[in-house]
């Protein structure tokens, strides 16, 4: 868990940057994927008791695999925080000026607990897509093999000029 007290929060910007293990966390999924350490800054403006306004990203590296190779990979993000805190109890609090609309997280109590933002940032971080390389070539249909380690067999023949010939005749 990393919680914020309220009272470490003053009516101006509070900074914080950390370095977090994904053990912290807590979730078994991003456990799996994510690599330590993961790289956290957050920045904090007390709006009121009430109203909290939280902007920052999370940085580092996770485990993915290539859906074309299936081979493993590192990939390195950075994604961006936004997200507003506010008690349950209070309606219609004005948003920080902002370009987009943001996030609504609730609190109670005396402190802001950030684990839940900073875990659906990671989760929202991994691509959908997966690929080790733009132009991967993935596998050979036929053998199997992973082509970016050069041409297997199959694809040789498919190169082959001589056959061409064949094909021509096949077609006759
Ligand atoms: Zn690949
Ligand atoms: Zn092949």
């Amino acid at each position: 868990m990393i919680k914020i007290g309220l009272s470490e929060l003053s009516e101006n910007e509070v900074i914080i940057e950390k370095i977090i293990q994904i053990a912290t966390l807590d979730d078994k999924n991003i456990l799996a994927i994510f690599r330590d350490p993961i790289e956290i800054y957050l920045k904090f403006k007390k709006n009121s008791e009430d109203v909290v306004f939280l902007c920052g990203w999370v940085k580092g590296q996770m485990n993915l695999i290539c859906d074309r190779c299936l081979a493993s990979y590192s990939y390195s993000f950075k994604s961006f925080i936004e997200v507003q805190y506010q008690r349950p109890d209070k309606e219609n609090v004005p948003y920080e000026e902002t370009l987009f609309e943001i996030d609504t997280e609730y609190f109670t109590g005396d402190f802001l607990d950030v684990s839940d933002v900073i875990r659906q940032t990671l989760i929202l971080s991994i691509p959908i897509h997966a690929l080790c390389n733009e132009n991967c070539l993935g596998l050979c249909n036929s053998c199997g093999k992973s082509l970016k380690e050069g041409l297997c067999q199959c694809q040789e023949l498919k190169r082959d000029s001589r056959w061409d010939a064949l094909k021509k005749w096949k077609l006759d």
